[in-house]
């Protein structure tokens, strides 16, 4: 027996140029794909392969979320008790009781809740800053509504961030003062969070995320992890813009890295959301006449970010939901490559949630290419509102897309939508409410979190494909899974990193 080499049998394979799941061994030497098919058997026989039997199961590539903040996911389920579907104040106090027996050494001491809707509690009224104080006497508590506009706060936790309530319930701008008191992770904070996420991620399928590092701190962190061989996933990460003259004097640039840790894009945003009608677009909200959102930079501003990422041989990902803010990417791109042609640059939109036809057709044309995220089309329900019925077909124009030419990669956008690539999957095909021409095939689907954001990522052929060659990285679903599925609640069995299961 030779256990570099691990044959895999008995799996039936579902990639995004075949729909229906094909018979095929796999056989792995190390991390990478040696062969799939007869071959595989033929080869594994003469090294004296190891076989793993998976008889009877449905296998696909390994997923890859193109969109992923991996540690404020992480932080978000260290720090704050899961208060949602909380029926009593009574249920959220002891919820929190047992977070801070478990937990007790996270956020500095701070006892953190989130989630909870007070219209489904009995009392039918927010919990007090005096029921609070009770959960754990002269330690600070909040809780936060499952809409993140509004908290409560106990005394000690209102006194530490020099506000006042004397009912502890505090909205908005006084919300984000509140939470703003809570302190920033430490090193081993930290740490733990980003591996809760990935593990997170794992069980569900993915085994490589395109992460957006929030600070220099969080970029060490995954460095550190995936360096000593504890992320259980795969890395790429995607760079705020204000780290990129840190990282162009350390001489680093997209790219960089090997295959658990690499370095992505360089991120920036030229709008807000739709949600919070802060989206640009050329005309009003049909649901606010006087508002047509807001671009956060000039025209030139904007463009010279971009020339200045361009510049330092990186990827742009530009954050852009409304089509106004998609004109000045696209503007901003045009210019840069025009003062300095640099071919392959896959410069990226992230979102690109309105986009009307000419936009398609330029994206296209300029070879820009976009990651999208279809579990908004589900979950942003009010779209339809915002937009009006003149503009609803420009909504996430996946088909679009698609039918131009435009490149895409798909991506959860975690913790916005749930790290769940089978929710996308149903997003994507199914769209009910929201211009249902613009669904795609589950085959495309698929594409978009496998071969698609691998491409954003500059990995195709390694990441997303079961060829040889590739990164042994595919998930095995539950014996006896009907493809397609009868329903999108799908928890897979294993998901296999360079050919090795979590442990
Ligand atoms: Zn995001």
């Amino acid at each position: 027996m030779n256990p570099e080499y691990r044959l895999f049998t008995g799996l039936g394979w579902v990639t995004p140029n075949c729909e229906s799941p094909t018979a095929a061994s796999l056989l792995a030497c190390g991390e990478r794909i040696v062969a799939v098919g007869p071959s595989a058997e033929r080869i594994a026989q003469e090294v004296g392969a190891v076989e793993v039997q998976l008889t009877g199961r449905t296998a696909l590539p390994g997923m890859i979320d193109a969109h992923v903040h991996l540690g404020e996911f992480g932080l978000s389920l260290l720090r704050n008790a899961d208060l949602s579907g909380s029926g009593s104040v009574e249920e959220i106090t002891e919820r929190l009781r047992q977070h801070a027996n478990a937990r007790g050494e996270v956020a500095a001491g701070w006892i953190l809740g989130t989630r909870f809707d007070q219209e489904l509690l009995a009392e039918r009224r927010f919990p007090t800053r005096q029921e609070l104080d009770d959960v754990a006497p002269g330690r600070p508590v909040v809780i936060v509504r499952v809409c993140f506009h509004a908290a409560v706060g106990n005394t000690a936790a209102l006194k530490m961030a020099g506000i006042w309530s004397d009912s502890g319930l505090v909205t908005e701008d006084d919300a984000a003062k509140l939470l703003s008191a809570v302190p920033p992770p430490g090193r081993d904070e930290l740490e733990a969070a980003l591996l809760l996420a990935a593990a997170e991620f794992r069980a569900k399928g993915f085994t490589a995320a395109h992460c957006l590092a929030s600070s220099a701190e969080e970029l060490a962190a995954l460095r550190r992890l995936s360096l000593a061989g504890r992320m259980p996933i795969r890395v790429r990460v995607n760079i705020p813009y204000d780290l990129l003259p840190r990282l162009s004097e350390m001489g680093l640039a997209t790219g960089v890295g090997d295959t658990r840790f690499s370095i992505g894009a360089v991120k920036l945003f030229a709008d807000g959301s739709l949600g919070a009608r802060t989206a640009a677009l050329t005309s009003p909200y049909a649901d606010e006449p006087a508002n047509a959102g807001m671009l956060l930079h000039s025209r030139s501003e904007l463009e010279q970010m971009v020339r200045r990422i361009h510049e330092a041989e990186c990827q742009a990902a530009i954050h852009a939901i409304g089509d106004l803010a998609l004109d000045r990417a696209l503007d901003a791109l045009e210019a840069a490559q025009a003062a300095r042609p640099r071919p392959d640059a896959r410069h990226r939109i992230e979102h690109a949630s309105v986009a009307r036809p000419d936009q398609i057709e330029r994206m296209a044309r300029l070879g820009v290419a976009a990651c999208v995220q279809p579990q908004f089309v589900a979950s942003d329900f009010w779209t339809a509102q915002r937009l009006g019925p003149h503009r609803i077909g420009w909504a996430y124009p996946f088909r679009s897309m698609v039918r131009a030419g435009v490149r895409l990669g798909g991506g959860t956008d975690c913790p916005v939508e749930r790290p769940d690539p089978w929710a996308a999957f149903a997003a994507a095909i199914d769209r009910v409410q929201l211009a249902p021409e613009e669904s795609l095939t589950l085959a495309e689907a698929i594409r978009l979190f496998t071969e698609g954001a691998a491409w954003l990522g500059f990995s195709e052929g390694v990441l997303g494909a079961i060829t040889p060659g590739a990164l042994a990285d595919f998930v095995v679903l539950p014996p006896h899974t009907t493809w397609p599925p009868s329903s999108w609640h799908i928890i897979p069995e294993a998901a296999f990193v360079g050919a090795a299961a979590a442990s």
